[in-house]
């Protein structure tokens, strides 16, 4: 090789393969969120994250972001509340012009046996972890129609596919998220969209750090590869359905061998 060579190559713009998208997480702002718009902007995507309280955190991944030559914004938002998501949508079709990648991410757990769960618990966990997903892929999908093109995905759970001690609410949400995925696959594959669910398996969140002690070591215990994920692995298969153009309608289990 030239010097030539060296420096034709050294010069040579790296193209990324999502170089131009613009993606939003819900719930971006820590935990699993946070690493789905940290590797959706390294790998060239512009990236909107949404943060319902914590803008402190989201400025933080913002930050991470721009000094890894990534581009992000923050939008303040209720994902159960509709209104919000209609103006988040809006915020960043304005800012970008466009949309093509909405990972349905937020989620929140109340367990509860369901003797003891209220109808409080219930409508919450349904409306934060599934409403939330009529929200925003309602105010979304027109526009994914018209541009011909779209990637929907939707971060379910192994306890929707399982089922869950003391998870009734939750685990009706994350299975109602692999219906909604496999239905509206259905309807929208023949224009450009596609729509999926990725179901993690137990991962060193603070969702599952809140879980006792003890609960969670035979949790871990019962996994095959003996350990918890981790939310790198999770935004890795998410990144992996954005740039695939023949997967659709599918749940991609993370989850160290735990559910099979
Ligand atoms: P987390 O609690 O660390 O993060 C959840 C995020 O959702 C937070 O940023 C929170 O602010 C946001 N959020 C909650 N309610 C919201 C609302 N009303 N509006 C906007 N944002 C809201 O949890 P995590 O472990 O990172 O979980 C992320 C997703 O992965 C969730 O949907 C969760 O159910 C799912 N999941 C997690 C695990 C796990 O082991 N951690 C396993 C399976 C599925």
């Amino acid at each position: 090789m030239t010097v030539l060579d060296v420096v034709a190559a050294e010069n040579k713009t790296i193209v990324k393969p999502l170089e131009g998208k613009v993606a939003i997480v819900t719930g971006g702002s820590r935990g699993i969120g946070a690493a789905i718009a940290r590797e959706l902007a390294d790998k060239g995507a512009h990236v909107a994250i949404n943060y319902q309280s914590r803008s402190d955190a989201a400025d933080e991944v913002i930050k991470d972001i721009e000094e890894n030559e990534g581009s992000a914004i923050a939008v303040k938002a209720d994902v159960s509340n509709s209104q919000d998501i209609a103006d988040l949508i809006e915020e960043v079709k304005n800012k970008y012009g466009k949309i093509d990648i909405l990972v349905n991410n937020a989620g929140i757990t109340r367990d509860r046996t369901f003797r003891r769960l209220s109808e409080e618990e219930w409508n919450e966990v349904i409306n934060v972890n599934l409403n939330s997903v009529y929200n925003t892929t309602s105010a979304v999908i027109n526009h994914m129609l018209e541009q011909k093109s779209g990637r929907v995905i939707n971060i379910s759970s192994i306890i929707g596919q399982a089922g869950g001690f003391g998870q009734t609410n939750y685990a009706a949400a994350k299975a109602g998220m692999i219906g909604f995925t496999k239905s509206l696959a259905l309807e929208t594959a023949r224009n450009g969209i596609t729509v999926n669910a990725v179901c993690p398996g137990f991962i060193g969140t603070e969702m599952v750090q809140a879980m006792p002690e003890d609960v969670l070591s035979k949790v871990v215990a019962k996994v095959p590869m003996q350990r918890l994920g981790t939310p790198e692995e999770i935004a890795e298969a998410v990144v992996f359905l954005a740039q695939a153009d023949y997967i659709t309608g599918q749940t991609i289990n993370v989850n160290g061998g735990l559910y099979m």
